[in-house]
């Protein structure tokens, strides 16, 4: 990532003007499979409810996507995985496009893909859709907005935990300290914060910024691939092996009988920094029928990946950007530890 940050943005844009990248596909094509990892397809500063970090502009995404159609390999990625694990081969320049979370931004991403004829992968938070239970990362946005300041309080287990809200500085960092503590602890106990916090912030309008239902259902007409992303988004680890079987088997069902068709594909949620995997908790993702998972480490999958921990590349708003990861960057990521190593 910090290649990517420190290379002249100038320098990239004129490889990719140059034809620099294209002629690096040619003459190196890639044996790698980049799977790619988008969020949110919205403006990244004018909404409530995503991280600017996780957002693509519908702009920009319209440029990845007409670039990606004309110069790479773009694969489902169920097929992907047929084909890894037949030991088939796949063509040179292989790339897969998938979504976390389940926002209502991703229909118009689905109905562009579509477009340009093609497909990617939508994990969706089967618990947190339009009229289901707020989905939180996005919900503590919206509440600590509203709490006022200039100290939030809030017990965990009798422990007070303070939270400063006096500066808009402090109120960003409480964005992360609060997500942290919902992440760090098991269902129960992330619940009975987010109740602390909703006490806190009194009456609130929730805006609605997940998918509909039946707009799942539009995107999966047109082609797209429907994944789970569990049902509440909690991390696995921390909740527990017997929640985490019961978030993967519940959100699978629910995803199945709406759309009539078989779900395969999942997504772990809460990546980054926290361990958010372990060997446990893959071999529940086997067990409840899933054909393959994906993390959010940032490095290319290859044929020789585990099918249960495929690694994706973080993909960010400008084109030059995200080509020169998948040219540049394909030869300098390392690929992910083994599950259980992630820390
Ligand atoms: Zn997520």
């Amino acid at each position: 990532m910090s290649l990517r940050s420190q290379a002249a943005p100038a320098a990239k844009t004129a490889l990719l003007r140059l034809g620099g990248y294209a002629a690096c596909r040619t003459l190196f094509p890639s044996r790698k499979i980049a799977i790619l990892r988008y969020h949110a397809v919205c403006d990244p500063w004018g909404n409530p409810y995503a991280h600017p970090g996780i957002c693509v502009s519908p702009a920009a995404f319209e440029s990845h996507v007409r670039y990606l159609a004309g110069h790479y390999a773009v694969l489902p990625l169920p097929e992907i995985v047929d084909r890894v694990r037949g030991g088939r081969p796949l063509p040179a320049n292989t790339v897969a496009i998938t979504f976390d979370d389940g926002y209502a931004d991703n229909l118009d991403a689905a109905r562009t893909l579509h477009r340009h004829g093609l497909s990617a992968t939508f994990y969706i938070t089967a618990g947190c859709l339009a009229g289901g239970q707020p989905f939180w990362p996005a919900e503590i946005r919206t509440l600590l907005r509203a709490v006022p300041g200039p100290v939030l309080t809030l017990s965990t287990g009798g422990t007070p935990v303070r939270i400063p809200l006096g500066t808009p500085e402090e109120r960003r960092t409480a964005v992360r300290t609060v997500t942290k503590l919902l992440k760090g602890n098991p269902i129960p106990v992330r619940e009975a914060l987010r109740d602390q916090l909703r006490e806190a912030a009194g009456d609130v309008q929730e805006p609605e910024y997940m998918l509909r239902w039946d707009e799942l259902a539009e995107m999966h007409a047109l082609g797209m691939t429907i994944g789970s992303h569990t049902l509440t988004h909690p991390n696995l680890p921390n909740a527990g092996v017997e929640a985490a079987r019961q978030e993967l088997t519940e959100s699978k069902a629910r995803l199945e009988r709406e759309l009539g068709a078989p779900v395969t594909m999942f997504s772990y949620p809460n990546g980054g920094a926290d361990r958010y995997m372990t060997p446990a908790i893959a071999q529940v993702v086997r067990d409840t029928g899933y054909a393959a998972a994906t993390t959010s480490r940032n490095a290319f999958a290859t044929p020789a990946s585990d099918l249960y921990a495929l690694e994706r590349v973080q993909v960010q708003e400008r084109l030059e950007d995200l080509i020169f990861a998948l040219e540049i960057e394909r030869f300098l990521l390392k690929p992910m530890a083994r599950p259980g190593e992630v820390e």
